[in-house]
């Protein structure tokens, strides 16, 4: 059995998280690969050194002095190091980045430091061997992983036995210049290497009990998904719920590894099982969640023209402006085009131009004010009386549902309602269909 760990900014923040992430591994014989974030925030205004060292690079590029931020990076790690009495000679290393970047200013490769450096520090804190990422990690020249490559280099570097810990969030090109995954893509490091090495188990350890049913922001405590599967994990992440990073799936999702999103504050909570088997779920909802901020463009068509015809000259103009097309509710004589605002705002007057010109396009209108909210679930296929329950919810409570749509799956309903309604259709729904159970 193998368990591949990855431990976020937080786990890793200063030595009293590491002692927790130390207690972590040693608890359990399986957990032999560990992957690590740089060092995270302690508290909420704190700084998050994958953040100072963007801000570097923008100091180095327009030639303003760093050396604030540079002495800050160093003694975050020096702080550590000292309090774990661990050996590694943080200045010397700090020097040789500097030396680099004098040379040439490689943005990757200064960004990537923050994770390489708390490998090394983890790495010597619990005895294991520390593993380059970029000796494993392959990118090709336009900054797209090359999995079957990685695959290969992992495990011609990796024994399933050995004790290691890697680096996450960078790997290498093949000129050998640093390249760097998107924004929190350590967990994409993590499940690389869970895939590659056959592993038994990816475990995601972080600062929450796993994923929740709704927006804490929204519902105070909401209840915990101990399990979900893949599919419902990829419509919470497009719907607004940020859980993992969005890839972390990928290399997964073909074999039958389970996520478990864990909490090193607290261990004993459980988590969040992600997997691509339905586990026992007794839930109709898994979750709720929902995003606000999104247009409909209705057409309204001539009558006797072909509605076909008319929608797909109307989709096109989508395509051509490059804006995302999420609904395309219709009735006989018109159709709605739900957009995300944020993909069109700057071009909407354009796009409705152009649709304006369409052959036997009549009528165009806007409604700048629509929240979508989807209740996902692997339990609510095939069971009738769902959307009836959710009219009725939202009815008594006095709000207008403005479109209904649900996925061929039966996984998610989505419902738009006026952005002022948002949280409160989020709170009845959660508190009816999932406190009440009704
Ligand atoms: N340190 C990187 C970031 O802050 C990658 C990661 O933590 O996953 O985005």
């Amino acid at each position: 059995m193998l368990t591949v760990c990855k431990f976020g900014g937080s786990s890793v923040s200063d030595s009293s998280q590491l002692s927790k992430v130390k207690n972590i591994i040693m608890s359990n014989d399986t957990r032999r690969v560990i992957v690590t974030s740089a060092i995270g925030k302690r508290f909420k205004e704190d700084n998050k050194i994958t953040d100072l060292l963007y801000l570097l690079a923008a100091h180095i590029r327009y030639g303003v002095n760093g050396d604030h931020i540079w002495n800050e990076i160093e003694s975050r790690y020096e702080k550590i190091k000292t309090d774990l009495s661990l050996s590694l000679d943080i200045h010397k290393e700090i020097e040789l980045i500097r030396n680099n970047i004098n040379l040439r200013l490689d943005e990757a490769y200064l960004v990537s430091r923050g994770e390489y450096l708390s490998a090394k520090l983890l790495a010597e804190y619990l005895g294991y061997r520390f593993i380059d990422a970029a000796d494993l990690f392959c990118f090709e020249y336009d900054g797209k992983i090359n999995l079957e490559k990685s695959y290969e280099k992992i495990n011609q570097n990796i024994d399933r036995k050995s004790r290691i810990v890697v680096p996450g969030f960078y790997g290498r090109k093949p000129n050998g210049n640093i390249a760097l995954f998107s924004r929190g893509g350590s967990d994409i490091t993590g499940s690389i290497l869970a895939r590659g090495l056959d592993a038994s188990k990816y475990e995601n350890w972080t600062d929450v009990s796993g994923i929740l049913m709704c927006d804490p922001k929204i519902i105070s405590n909401p209840l915990r998904v101990t399990n979900i599967n893949y599919d419902e994990l990829r419509e919470m992440s497009y719907m607004g719920a940020s859980v993992i990073h969005e890839s972390t799936l990928i290399p997964l999702k073909d074999k039958e590894i389970p996520i478990h999103i864990l909490n090193t504050n607290h261990p004993q909570d459980g988590g969040t099982i992600i997997s691509k088997s339905n586990l026992e779920n007794s839930h109709l909802i898994t979750g709720i969640t929902g995003k606000k901020g999104y247009y409909t463009i209705t057409v309204v068509k001539d009558l006797s023209a072909p509605k076909v015809k008319v929608l797909a000259d109307c989709l096109k103009i989508f395509d051509e402006y490059n804006v995302t097309v999420e609904h395309v509710p219709t009735s006989i004589d018109s159709f709605s085009i739900v957009v995300e605002q944020n993909s069109i705002a700057d071009k909407v007057y354009e796009v409705i131009g152009k649709i304006n010109s369409v052959n036997d396009v009549v009528e165009v209108s806007l409604d700048t004010d629509l929240a979508l909210i989807a209740l996902i679930g692997r339990n609510m296929a095939t069971k009738p009386g769902i959307s009836g329950k959710i009219f009725t919810i939202l009815g008594n409570a006095g709000i207008n549902i403005k479109m209904i749509a649900q996925g061929t799956k039966e996984l998610t309903i989505i419902l738009g309602v006026n952005n002022n309604h948002f949280e409160k259709s989020i709170e009845e729904l959660y508190n009816k269909l999932v406190i009440e159970n009704i």
